[in-house]
């Protein structure tokens, strides 16, 4: 089968790869029929992730059940899943807890980086490609209602719940003022995300124009990041937002949202930080009285109600796409998202 390879930084290729196999009894083979880039693969991309090249690309995606192993119980052969880009078994203590990201059995392995975030499953696929193993199969997908398109569902495997995490994390109450800081994809899910709670006025901060116009139609006030600080306390008498949720993964974006929460307020991230330290306003934070949260998703958790949400129309994602490529075209998917050329949002791949 095909499979988009990282070979080094900004080289990305489309190539043959040894097809997926069945080697545990509870894998299943889902052949992908939509995947997604990530902003997240673009720290893969960058070469800031100690990432050997030769892995396969990619974690999220949606396919067709090709094959199940013999301890699969609630899949079968021919039925339509989101792949979580979270590998989780769903029975362990975490799992019961709705904490798959720390599942003691997948020690929380991502498709997509090959063996450096597989702890103990060995060499994890990739969802950009034409198929994957999956392991623990029965938690890890998610089976879709015929109500949700591939493109629709396609946001299932990461992104939507990632940001929702994020809302679920800022404990948004009806009438709070929310700032999102970031209008990447994650960032303009977290709108639809945060909207679901009843928030009075959604405020997202970028520096980008088309991502910024992207967010007023999804229903928020936009702002460039320079006058943020202004905006959102000019919008709370001078408070500060009750909510402010981090979805970038960069230090300016998360002083802005350090600084620009009200006073026992709550600072939400859900942008991937690797660095080992970050440099804490404590004295603030202490002063303030801040709620500060931080974590990797629990996405299995989350796709049953949001699946749910998109099915009945209380969300849709997919006026975040820009681009549906073929998989062939994966690098130039990568060099456009990269450079965000072209007004890129979102580019799904179709192998
Ligand atoms: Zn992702
Ligand atoms: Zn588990």
């Amino acid at each position: 089968m095909r499979g988009t390879v990282f070979h080094g930084p900004h080289d990305v290729r489309v190539e043959r790869v040894a097809d997926p196999e069945i080697k545990s009894p509870t894998d299943a083979i889902v052949r992908i029929t939509r995947a997604a880039i990530c902003g997240s693969d673009l720290h893969a991309y960058h070469g800031a992730m100690p990432a050997e090249p030769g892995f396969v690309l990619g974690h999220e995606g949606v396919g067709v059940i090709e094959e199940v192993g013999p301890g699969v119980t609630r899949l079968k052969k021919g039925q339509r899943v989101v792949v979580s880009g979270l590998v989780a078994c769903g029975g362990c203590f975490y799992c019961r807890r709705g904490q798959p990201s720390q599942c003691s059995e997948s020690g929380g392995a991502v498709f997509g980086y090959g063996k450096n975030a597989a702890r103990n499953l060995g060499w994890l696929g990739g969802e950009q490609s034409e198929g994957i193993a999956v392991p623990m199969a029965d938690y890890t997908c998610y089976p879709l209602p015929e109500g949700i398109d591939d493109e629709a569902a396609v946001f299932l495997a990461d992104i939507l719940p990632t940001s929702y995490f994020g809302a679920l994390n800022g404990n948004i109450r009806p009438g709070d003022t929310v700032a999102i800081f970031g209008c990447g994809p994650v960032g303009l899910c977290a709108i639809l995300s945060a909207g679901l709670f009843g928030p009075a006025e959604i405020i997202a901060v970028d520096t980008v124009p088309y991502r910024l116009e992207l967010a007023r139609k999804l229903g928020a006030n936009p702002v460039d990041a320079a006058k943020a600080q202004d905006v959102i306390l000019n919008r709370t008498n001078g408070r500060g937002a009750d909510v402010t949720i981090e979805a970038v993964g960069n230090e300016g974006a998360l002083n802005g949202a350090i600084m620009a929460a009200r006073g026992g307020g709550t600072v939400s991230v859900i942008g991937v930080f690797m660095g080992p330290t970050f440099e804490f306003p404590i004295g603030l934070a202490f002063a303030r009285d801040l709620t500060f949260r931080i974590g990797l998703a629990n996405i299995n958790a989350h796709i049953p109600e949001l699946a749910r949400c998109i099915e009945r129309g209380a969300i849709d994602p997919r006026p975040l796409i820009s681009h549906v490529l073929p998989l062939d075209d994966a690098a130039h998917g990568y060099d456009i998202f990269n450079a965000r050329k072209d007004n890129v949002v979102k580019v799904l791949l179709k192998p």
